[in-house]
């Protein structure tokens, strides 16, 4: 009773429910005894099995050669050699019948020698094939055990909190959310997708929590502190109503902020800043609005492609995009085009992911190779911009060629439009965001060629210190005011200025009250933060003074450790705010 384990707090708010674990893929496989007459039926199953997958496999095949291209078809051909490898099947073999045991149990410790094998060897190529034989021997499993592609069951009936190993940003996106009460998961970090979604669904959430799923089951109830960041399994009935309570309070205090909705986002000496809303889903329109947002400042398009078999179509993109653009007048919608890769992959069709998938084909590489795809998304983003108050924004731009290149590709869209007479925004605004360091290190050519910057300071952070966002094991590294990236971010602000360009940011960050505090300082254009943190970011901006902000960043960038920059701010807040230092930074 009251096991309590620390995590990440990734989704503020408390949650009290029973416990939805969503497992991993497993297949248990019990070691059964065959007399010698059940030999031969067990061989003949395995040779049955091998078929299937095989029919299976160059079914799949043919599916991604007509959707995506021959090469990625060709993976698969690794797949279809693994069943054809007559020393692996002869050693299935081979153990049925001289150890007497069901072909499930054989073949499941064959793979396993095969796996481990080459997974041990020091050779890269080796390596992959062990995660090929990994792949068929899954594929070959499910026929024996006759189970179904495994998809974790992401049909939550009652009202539950959900507790799993990790969550893709898809599986997260398709849950039934009325019935979350809160997220758990043994992985990721503060600006993993899984934990962004989380914010912008307004469900508390907890992760990096190591081994959680291994030490709760499904009568237990538990209470998802994301505030806090902890986890408590079985609470007793006293630590159960104290957060009850706690619950109650958060509500309150969330109501307090609802009087600022329609004041302006302005620091008490009168600096107007843009306090906007980042969205992943069109459904969270309606929390942009009741929270006041002015426009969105990124809008996270790549979730119209995930969890799905095929590809948007250019209406089908278009009609969300509208609708979007229309309800948000008359304020901006940045649409960020899409952001594929990373720790948010399409499930069809199948992109082979990365070794390191931050590091990769990710975002503007995946567009600029492949335009296919790419260009229907612009044509979309460009129909859409009849509306007059859409801008774009590419990501993960790392240098000038590679904007010049995107930018190449919507002239060419533009070219094809005006071809086929349809309307569009012959002046949308192009902005790029500033996510790599050599982007922020070269922010004075890019602004001379872009005419907004958004700063993405989740993806900034994890390249500039070398720390990877969904890591929990190195969440600890991950410190937005790293004096390292204060200067990244000042850099690309004075930048943005000296071109006589807006910058925004639209990381993370711009959300916690006391760097929004130091953007501020340092004259910072926009803020885009999760919509149920608007008011809270409002809040803070208008209880401060810009030339108090400006005097605390100057100090800050004097600083040499995030300690000292986080203690620095936090005294010279309390210093300026007196008692209401409390309500506005730890709310
Ligand atoms: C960022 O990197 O800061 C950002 C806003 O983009 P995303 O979180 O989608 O990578
Ligand atoms: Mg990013």
């Amino acid at each position: 009773m009251n096991r309590k384990i620390k995590g990440i707090a990734a989704s503020s708010g408390i949650g009290i429910g029973k416990v939805h674990l969503i497992g991993k893929e497993e297949f248990p496989i019990a070691l059964r005894k065959i007399s010698l007459e059940d030999i031969p039926p067990e061989i003949l199953r395995l040779e049955e099995a091998l078929i299937k997958t095989r029919r299976e496999l160059i079914e799949f095949q043919k599916e991604i050669e007509s959707n995506l291209d021959q090469d990625h078809a060709q993976i698969f051909d690794a797949h279809l050699l693994v069943l054809e490898d007559r020393i692996l099947i002869e050693d299935v073999i081979t153990r049925i019948k001289k150890d007497k045991v069901n072909v499930e149990y054989a073949f499941q410790q064959v793979a396993k020698k095969y796996i481990d094998t080459l997974a041990r060897l020091n050779d890269e190529y080796l390596k992959e094939r062990a995660i090929d034989v990994q792949d068929v021997a899954k594929r070959v499993l499910r026929k024996l055990l006759k189970k179904e592609e495994g998809k974790p069951s992401l049909d939550i009936k009652d009202k539950a909190i959900v507790v799993a190993h990790d969550l893709s940003p898809a599986d997260t996106a398709s849950l039934p959310k009325k019935n979350i009460l809160g997220f758990v998961t043994d992985i990721g970090g503060r600006t993993s997708h899984t934990a962004i979604l989380a914010r912008a669904l307004g469900i508390p959430a907890v992760v990096g929590l190591a081994r959680l799923t291994l030490l709760v089951s499904p009568q237990d109830t538990v209470i998802v502190d994301g505030t806090e960041g902890w986890v408590i399994i079985n609470p007793s009935k006293q630590v159960l109503n104290e957060y009850k309570e706690k619950q109650k309070e958060e509500t309150r205090a969330k109501k307090v902020f609802y009087f600022l909705k329609k004041l302006p986002a302005q620091t008490a000496d009168k600096k107007r800043i843009i306090l906007a809303a980042n969205i992943e889903l069109p459904e969270e329109i309606p929390l942009v609005l009741d929270q006041g947002a002015e426009g969105i400042g990124l809008y996270r398009t790549e979730y119209m492609y995930l969890g799905r078999r095929d590809l948007p179509t250019e209406d089908e993109q278009y009609t969300a995009l509208v609708n979007v653009a229309k309800k948000m007048q008359p304020n901006s919608v940045i649409v960020r085009t899409l952001d594929l890769g990373g720790d948010k992959f399409l499930s069809h069709p199948e992109i082979p992911t990365d070794m390191s998938p931050f590091l990769g084909w990710r975002a503007i590489r995946f567009c600029l190779a492949r335009p296919d795809i790419f260009k229907v998304q612009l044509r979309a983003i460009l129909r859409a911009s009849k509306e007059k108050n859409i801008k774009l924004m590419f990501p993960m731009i790392s240098g000038i060629e590679e904007l010049r290149q995107a930018k190449e590709m919507l002239i060419e869209v533009k070219e094809d439009l005006r071809k086929e007479k349809k309307v569009f925004d012959e002046n949308i605004p192009v902005g790029v965001m500033i996510e790599v360091p050599s982007a922020a290190l070269t922010s004075d050519v890019l602004a001379k060629e872009s005419d907004f910057f958004s700063i993405g300071t989740n993806d900034l952070i994890q390249y500039s210190l070398a720390v990877d966002r969904g890591n929990e094991k190195v969440a600890y590294l991950y410190e937005p005011t790293h004096p390292g990236v204060l200067r990244l971010i000042k850099m690309v602000i004075d930048n943005a200025h000296k071109e006589d360009i807006e910058v925004g940011m639209c990381g993370e960050m711009a959300s916690e009250p006391l760097c929004a505090f130091l953007l501020l300082g340092m004259g910072i254009d926009e803020l885009s933060v999760p919509p149920s943190s608007v008011l809270e970011v409002k809040r803070l901006i208008r209880s401060v003074k810009f030339e108090d902000a400006k005097t605390a960043i100057d100090e800050a960038l004097g600083f040499t450790t995030h300690k000292e920059v986080e203690k620095g701010a936090t005294r010279f807040l309390k210093n300026i705010l007196g008692s209401k230092f409390n309500k506005i930074i730890k709310s």
